[in-house]
């Protein structure tokens, strides 16, 4: 059934500076099966409690509202998003009611393996795996927890269903910068793509501080290891993109921390309670969960979502210097 336009004609997602937002990360929960420590404490976070969750039925209307204001990609993220009970049936209504929205999904990889027929006919098309170390003794250091074999398993299985891939690694100077080259070498045979990522300060207080490795560090570290081209991207593109000389695969380098593409964010969050976020740096504004119990028709949210967006920080540098407190990137939705 075709769903009756309910927005205001003409209404879209849009900020003062002009950029269009399309592109909408889904924190489904905020808990997770791993600890890794730059990301929250041994301990975990606070949680949101279950009946404080946008459900899925409120968070599929929000969809439907903000594909009518021109979103055209939606990532489904966490915490961890195969931890919480009907992310998949979820994916699926929601590959069903939008067949035009690229359905995207990303997961420490520890219960992909088995989930990954269901998430096939969702219809997703590509997954990012986090993987930070190729060696299961860092990993668990890094994690706090056992499954480094499991998120092997699930890359495998991945590439053999020929999904697209992706694999997040966030670089830690110490801990596994010297596994750059080990994880380029991936793109060597495989046409996957590893996105080093600069870790941010968003480990939910009391993680493990880690020395900070810049893009340029890590960009020199590559070119260290073999030839590399730029690749065109697109403007929205958080990732410099190369390919190392021979390789099939790419490499991706992410400035999270350095914010170099600000100026061309299509990104929105909205957290596993609800709230919308314009940027990964600021506060957790608009409070759509409230909005959708309080009885709001679409017309109401879409007027809310605007204003919300109509005070948009220019870069992730004000959003930081307007906002205090150290959240987990769980909570967020990275
Ligand atoms: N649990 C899933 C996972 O790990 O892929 C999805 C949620 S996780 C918050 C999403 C991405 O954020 C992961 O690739 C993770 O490595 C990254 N991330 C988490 N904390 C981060 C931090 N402090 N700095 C940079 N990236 C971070
Ligand atoms: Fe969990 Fe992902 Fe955070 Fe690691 S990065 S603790 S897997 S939410």
């Amino acid at each position: 059934m075709i769903r009756p336009r309910l927005v205001p004609q003409g209404a879209s997602l849009a900020d003062r500076q002009g950029r269009r937002l399309d592109y909408l990360r889904l924190a489904v929960t905020d808990r997770c099966n791993l600890r890794c420590r730059y990301c929250m404490p041994a301990k975990g976070i606070d949680l949101v409690s279950h009946a404080d969750l946008l459900s899925f039925e409120e968070a599929e209307r929000l969809i439907g509202l903000f594909a009518d204001l021109g979103l055209r990609k939606l990532r489904v993220t966490g915490g961890e998003p195969l931890v919480r009970s009907g992310t998949l049936g979820f994916m699926a209504a929601v590959g069903r009611a939008y067949p035009s929205l690229e359905l995207l999904l990303t997961t420490n990889g520890l219960l992909l393996e088995r989930h990954l027929p269901a998430i096939v006919a969702a219809g997703v098309k590509r997954v990012n795996v986090s993987l930070d170390s190729l060696d299961p003794a860092t990993w668990s250091r890094l994690t706090r927890r056992d499954g480094h074999a499991a998120v092997l398993a699930s890359i495998r299985a991945v590439q053999e269903a020929g999904l697209g891939l992706k694999i997040n690694v966030v670089v830690m100077g110490g801990i596994n910068d010297h596994e750059v080259p080990g994880f380029a070498a991936l793109t060597r045979d495989s046409d996957l793509e590893v996105r080093f990522i600069e870790a941010m300060a968003f480990d939910g207080g009391g993680g493990v501080p880690t020395a900070h490795l810049r893009a340029t560090d890590i960009h020199a570290r590559l070119a260290a290891y073999s030839d590399l081209t730029l690749l065109p991207g697109r403007p929205t593109e958080v990732a410099r993109r190369f390919r190392l000389a021979g390789h099939t695969g790419t490499v991706g380098i992410i400035a999270g921390h350095t914010r170099t593409f600000c100026g061309t964010c299509n990104r929105l969050r909205l957290d596993a309670q609800g709230r919308l976020r314009t940027c990964l740096y600021g506060a957790a504004g608009l409070d759509l969960r409230a909005l959708l119990r309080a009885g709001a028709d679409d017309a109401d949210l879409a007027a809310a979502v605007q204003a919300e967006l109509a005070h948009r920080h220019t870069d992730g540098h004000a959003a930081e210097r307007a906002t205090n407190g150290k959240c987990s990137m769980a909570s967020i939705g990275g």
